[in-house]
């Protein structure tokens, strides 16, 4: 195994490399670039995740007409090499849609909305923070919303987040679905609602309760975190998980996972049991690997 292609960073949860350093086989996840069908080949939506995690996410939603940014939480540098990595066209992204304004998702909205020459769509409530304000002149959508975007549908809904209006999604286009969700410490009726029977399904899974309980972080933060307004742990993902699940859903990733609290094996094993019997694949999105999902 060539671990210089790996970021140093936790690329490779702490276990996986110890099991690596003994001999032992390990199946990492598929990192899909050319094997992948074009999607105005195989029609349909495609998620792309440039990174996902506690330092930085953003990802793309493609569709046969056109792609999506989801959040810019990385310098246009590490967004444009990890585009080229998954042979994502730049050309081909029409617009940056923002979850909510924490700058683990806006670090690079300014840059990245110029170096793309592309607008940005945010809530009221996003727009008006400091990290939006100072960078963009963004296009305000509703936290309740349905509009079309580079031959994409979109609906939005409100999550609960320690921000000021934050929003989860529901993409649709050419017969497919797929929902997305971060930065969120539950699940209205309404969100799962609109995060239910779709093809794929991105759902925060966000922290292990037990190493984020026994783990480094003052008290006061893991209060927050832990709180209604913080995010999903993977105990909570599992808990939804077999709710919004359909014999439509082939693909659940992982998301947002905490690099401290937090392991890609132990977020899909406790995610697991939740889609029961259904073949459906497993993931966990990486800080630090840019996958593309089928
Ligand atoms: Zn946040
Ligand atoms: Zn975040």
């Amino acid at each position: 195994m060539d671990f210089s292609i790996y970021d140093s960073d936790q690329t490779l949860s702490w276990s996986e490399i110890e099991d690596m350093r003994k001999g032992k086989q390990i199946e990492l996840e598929p990192v899909y670039t050319e094997a992948l069908v074009p999607v105005d080949k195989c029609g349909g939506l495609r998620l792309h995740v440039l990174g996902s995690g506690s330092k930085g996410n953003c990802c793309v939603i493609e569709g046969p007409e056109g792609a999506l940014m989801i959040d810019a939480g990385f310098s246009k540098k590490v967004a444009f090499e990890r585009l080229d990595a998954l042979k994502i066209s730049r050309a081909k992204i029409k617009a940056i849609l923002l979850t909510h304004e924490h700058s683990d998702h806006t670090k690079g909205l300014g840059v990245l909305s110029r170096g793309l020459q592309i607008p940005v769509y945010c809530t009221q409530g996003s727009s008006e923070s400091r990290s939006v304000s100072k960078e963009v002149s963004p296009y305000i959508i509703h936290s309740r919303d349905s509009f079309d975007l580079a031959g994409i549908h979109i609906q939005t809904f409100p999550t609960s987040h320690d921000a000021r209006e934050p929003i989860g999604f529901r993409f649709e286009g050419d017969g497919d679905a797929v929902s997305y969700v971060t930065d969120t410490g539950n699940l209205s009726a309404e969100a799962k609602e609109l995060l239910s029977d779709a093809r794929l399904l991105a759902l925060e899974s966000n922290h292990d309760p037990d190493m984020l309980k026994n783990g480094p972080y003052p008290y006061v933060l893991k209060q927050r975190i832990a709180s209604e307004t913080g995010h999903l742990s993977n105990v909570q993902a599992f808990e939804v998980l077999s709710t919004l699940i359909s014999s439509r859903t082939q693909t659940v990733i992982g998301m947002h996972l905490s690099e401290t609290n937090n392991k890609p094996d132990m977020s899909i094993k406790t995610l697991l049991p939740g889609i029961g019997t259904s073949p459906i694949k497993v993931y966990a999105a990486r800080q630090n690997r840019p996958i593309s999902y089928q």
